[in-house]
């Protein structure tokens, strides 16, 4: 990267700027960073983005239907991988395995469940102890098991690999206005920075992005409650509508709710006694609730992510539209984006921005 002083910030000459640091900036900033590429990542650091209010959960099975989860064999496969390399890079363990306890709320819900394993036992299991957990939940109906899942720790990668980047003069922390960017067929200059291409994994922003704001987005409100209480193991994630997830400290994670039509994004009073009185009925123990959080997940219509580069503008890029599923999407997609750019590898034909090209055209 080079650098030429001017009174205001320096100027740069750099391969690629990408704008946003939650889990897809990450996760592309370090598979660029693994190349002789150089970069610079734009990022202005807001609070309760996706990525920060998110909990890291990596399910294999999706859903009521417990489908198991778009390939999921591949993306584990390449997470394990991934997360143990970067753990070498940070110095601490990002990714632990956990399982679910899946608490039955109905008798039909335990027979789904069970016809599930009939199909495809490879992540359910019913275990026989049903009464493991009796001291510390309500449940009539039973519970099932699934695992292995994974957590990955999101609340500390991502303010990590921030550190990273600045002690590399690797980020700036501003506003990215996208009246300011400029380009030709060959270059983007974004103020005084020239980079040879721009990958926006700007989250949400990307919906009114002019170059993207065709691709069908949508928003997906969630919100989360942040819970005190002594009692309950940290090996295991628990779930009964709600999910409740072993954050250190005595302290769990509660969420979350998928709202498609919402007046605002700030956390509301509705989730909270719904929640609450949730809580009350499911859990044995007594809790105290310490935070309550909302974010908007940058989903899209058709669950598949949106990676690669614009038909027409093709040093304008996109790695985005994880949904629900960012930490499970976002290595695999990342390597996918950064290999298809130096050695001209295919991007997976369900999430490569071709399917779009009429549309962006
Ligand atoms: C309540 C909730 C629970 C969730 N739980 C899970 C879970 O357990 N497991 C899972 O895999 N996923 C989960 N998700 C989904 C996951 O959070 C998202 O898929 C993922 O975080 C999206 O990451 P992203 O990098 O695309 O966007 P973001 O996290 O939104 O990151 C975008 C970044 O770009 C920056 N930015 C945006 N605009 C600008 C601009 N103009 N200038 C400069 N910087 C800008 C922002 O500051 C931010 O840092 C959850 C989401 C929510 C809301």
């Amino acid at each position: 990267m080079q650098f030429f002083y001017s009174n205001y910030v320096c100027n740069m000459n750099v391969d690629f700027i990408i704008v946003g640091q939650g889990i897809c900036g990450t996760w592309l900033s370090y598979y660029l960073s693994k190349t002789n590429a150089s970069f610079i990542v734009i990022d202005n650091n807001q609070p309760n983005t996706s990525s920060k209010v998110a909990v890291g959960i990596i399910n294999p099975v999706t859903g009521r239907r417990i489908v198991k989860t778009w390939i999921i064999d591949s993306l584990l496969l390449h997470l394990e991988n991934a997360c143990f390399e970067l753990e070498k890079e940070i110095g601490f363990s990002i990714l632990s395995q956990n399982k679910i306890i899946d608490f039955f709320s109905t008798l039909q819900i335990q027979s789904a469940f069970k016809n599930k394993i009939d199909e495809d036992d490879s992540f359910l299991k019913i275990p026989t102890n049903q009464n493991e957990f009796e001291t510390l939940f309500n449940y009539e109906f039973g519970f099932g098991e699934i695992s292995p899942c994974y957590l990955f720790n999101l609340k500390k990668v991502i303010p990590e690999w921030r550190k990273k980047l600045i002690a590399k003069n690797q980020i700036l922390e501003e506003l990215f206005v996208i009246d300011n960017l400029k380009f030709t067929n060959t270059k983007v200059t974004y103020k005084n920075i020239n980079a040879s291409k721009i990958i926006f994994c700007d989250g949400i922003t990307s919906f009114n992005n002019p170059y993207f704001k065709n691709l069908p987005f949508s928003f997906n409100k969630g919100e989360v409650l942040q819970i005190e209480t002594a009692e309950f193991p940290a090996s295991n994630i628990f779930k009964k509508g709600i999910v409740l997830v072993p954050q250190g400290d005595n302290l769990f994670w509660v969420g979350s709710n998928y709202e498609w039509n919402f007046a605002h994004i700030n956390p509301t009073n509705e989730f909270l006694e719904k929640t609450k009185k949730q809580l009350n009925n499911w859990l044995k123990v007594p809790f105290k609730i310490v935070d309550h959080k909302a974010s908007i997940r940058p989903s899209n219509l058709e669950r598949r992510p949106f990676v690669g580069f614009h038909p027409i503008h093709q040093n304008i890029g996109i790695l985005n539209g994880m949904g629900t599923k960012g930490c499970t999407l976002a290595p695999y997609f990342a390597k996918q984006l950064v290999d298809n750019l130096f050695y001209n590898t295919p991007i997976h034909s369900e999430a490569s921005l071709e399917r779009f090209n009429a549309i962006l055209k």
